[in-house]
């Protein structure tokens, strides 16, 4: 380790519950692999948490997603509209599907997906040809909306659902950030046809990797329980009716989650104190403006994220996170946005206005449950004195 400040994380995980007892139980049982005890209480917990009828556990949120918009019907040729400013792994398993993304706009006070262009899109470029609602340009059918509940706050997913039901669409939720957080009263990822939630290391549970499929609808999680499972018809004989995935969480990581589970309440509740010192601090800041909260959410706040002002470029913001991490604070730009990469250069885009500036502006700050309330009272005051400085 070099000499100078005291690093402080961007995101560091909190194991301070019965990680320990519940992985010993697992080695000390034998049970490391994906059966055993941990899975099934873990899917029963989750889903009792979230207020779902139905959990599936799969070895990550990208997988999650996956199997959740193989189940809801996605097909290859298809179109699917997922936001423009997030992490790529929605975009991903829309590809894995054979299906292409067509990306939205994010609102400029949110953040969020912008729940008002993605009705424009399917009320003004698309139309209903044999029941399917089919992209004008395209000639595509559009199946589905995975609509990203981003930062631990949330969408309008209200009206997204509304809206897809209007154009018989499915709703895939991507919750994989927004673990714990409610909208209206309901938990992210319930309103859809399925919801998909990730505990990777750095999101606000975690279980080292892992995700969860959570749905109402019985036979979608049948489905997505088979699809995980690698398709198995009959478990004597091995047989398979279609290409499965080896998609099952394990034992292990399941008895993580258990424990992180228990433990959720109080992780929780450190990000929202998290997040309100840095709001107090930067209330009324010039050149800055603090991360907004949604209409109607009960917020958990992933990585609480700050834009710098209007005119700043990309290349400022990436000197300003440069300057943060001289002081010790590790920093790190929101998404890039998904239209200016190369995988999806040919996919088609609806309104994108604001998710490029936001991106050029955003800096996400440590936001670790772990930290102690010194160290990010510290981040906040350097990110102060960088302001003054820049
Ligand atoms: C983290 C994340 C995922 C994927 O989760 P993994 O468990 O890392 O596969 C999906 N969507 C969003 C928006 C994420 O932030």
């Amino acid at each position: 380790m070099s000499a100078g400040p005291r690093r402080i994380p961007l995101s560091e995980p909190l194991l301070a519950g019965k990680e320990w007892e519940y992985v010993k139980e697992c080695l000390d049982t034998g049970w490391v692999s994906t059966a055993g005890p941990f899975i099934s209480r873990f899917e029963k917990e989750f889903a009792a948490y979230v207020g779902a009828p139905h959990a599936v556990a799969a070895v990550n949120g990208t997988a999650a997603l996956h199997a959740a918009l193989l189940a809801v019907g996605v097909e290859p040729g298809e179109e699917v509209l997922v936001a423009n400013l997030t992490f790529v792994a929605p975009a991903n398993a829309i590809r894995y599907c054979g299906a292409f993304p067509v990306f939205m706009d994010a609102h400029p006070d949110t953040w969020q997906i912008d729940a008002g262009k993605v009705a424009r899109f399917l009320d003004g470029e698309c139309e209903t040809r044999q029941g399917a609602c089919v992209n004008k340009r395209s000639g595509r059918r559009v199946r589905a909306i995975v609509p990203v509940h981003l930062l631990g706050l949330a969408c309008e997913i209200d009206r997204i659902v509304e809206i897809a039901r209007r154009h018989g669409l499915k709703v895939v939720e991507d919750a994989a950030e927004a673990m714990g957080v409610r909208y209206r009263g309901r938990h992210v990822g319930t309103f859809g046809d399925a919801g998909a939630f990730s505990f990777n290391g750095n999101k606000i549970m975690t279980t080292g990797g892992g995700g969860m499929i959570a749905t109402a609808d019985a036979g979608l999680a049948r489905r997505a329980a088979y699809l995980t499972t690698q398709a198995k018809d009959d478990p004597v004989e091995y047989f398979h009716r279609e290409i499965g995935f080896n998609y099952r969480l394990g034992n292990v990581q399941a008895a993580l989650g258990s424990a992180q589970l228990e433990r959720l309440p109080n992780l929780i509740a450190r990000k929202r104190r998290i997040a309100e010192i840095y709001a107090r601090t930067f209330a009324g800041v010039e050149g800055l403006t603090p991360m907004p909260t949604t209409p109607h959410t009960e917020a958990t706040y992933w990585l609480y994220t700050i834009l710098l002002s209007p005119e700043t470029t990309v290349e400022r913001r990436k000197a300003f996170i440069v300057s943060l991490g001289a002081k010790g604070i590790e920093a790190r730009p929101l998404w890039h946005t998904l239209t200016d990469m190369p995988p999806f250069a040919d996919c088609q885009s609806f309104g994108i206005e604001h998710s490029p500036r936001l991106y050029a502006r955003a800096v996400s700050l440590p936001s670790g449950s772990g930290l102690c309330e010194d160290d990010v009272r510290a981040s906040a005051q350097a990110v102060l004195s960088c302001l003054r400085a820049a």
